[in-house]
């Protein structure tokens, strides 16, 4: 039996908890995937209520949501939980918080490491080499394409896919103290406590 690649489940049954997996951008290519295990794992566990934890998701395309509002013709109840302001505001602005249920259920942390909790963090942006002064710059993840402003020598140079692939350094920013965080690439979706306030972190790339 296929297993479910898209999101991990904390409770399976009448109520179910479940959430993402990947990297939320990967999603909108796979949205005929998603609504199948989606609608799949809602039968197999004859779920009435469907709650999506977005704890560390800041940000859901409109293919999810569609998904979303394809489970809730289905007959299922879906709830969003943890859902950050912007995603609240859109849910409120197009109205589907007519048929999707936000923020109404409280769903707390999954994980445990070692007696802490592992805070999944977004990716935050990169640290580039600025073409004019050659200084590194830390430059939003959302710049890729267009024009990156360096904070030393206020140039502006171009985001290339390249210089982001290349990028050595990441930043993140910590959910408990707020402190950014700086490391390296290889310490992507690997555990790690922040320099600053020893919270148990995760930096994923989350769009
Ligand atoms: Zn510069
Ligand atoms: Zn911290």
């Amino acid at each position: 039996m296929p297993v479910f690649d898209l999101f991990e489940t904390r409770e399976a049954g009448t109520v179910s908890i479940v959430r993402f997996m990947q990297q939320i951008d990967d999603f909108s290519h796979r949205t005929t995937d998603l609504f199948e295990q989606l609608s799949r794992f809602v039968g197999d566990h004859e779920c009435l209520k469907l709650v999506i934890d977005l704890r560390n998701t800041t940000y859901l395309p409109s293919s999810v949501l569609g998904v979303l509002v394809q489970l809730h013709n289905q007959g299922c109840e879906v709830h969003l939980a943890n859902a950050s302001d912007d995603v609240a505001e859109v849910m409120r602005v197009t109205q589907l918080n007519r048929l999707i249920h936000v923020n109404e259920v409280e769903v707390g942390p999954w994980d445990k490491v070692a007696g802490a909790e592992l805070l999944r963090v977004p990716l935050v942006g990169y640290g580039l080499t600025c073409p004019e002064c050659l200084h590194e710059t830390l430059v939003d993840k959302h710049l890729l394409g267009k024009r990156a402003t360096c904070t030393h020598c206020n140039e502006s140079f171009s985001v290339t896919a390249d210089a982001i692939r290349e990028a050595e350094q990441i930043f993140a920013t910590c959910p408990e103290c707020h402190t950014q965080i700086r490391t390296q690439r290889g310490d992507l979706n690997v555990g790690m406590s922040c320099p600053q306030c020893d919270a148990l972190i995760e930096i994923r790339v989350i769009v």
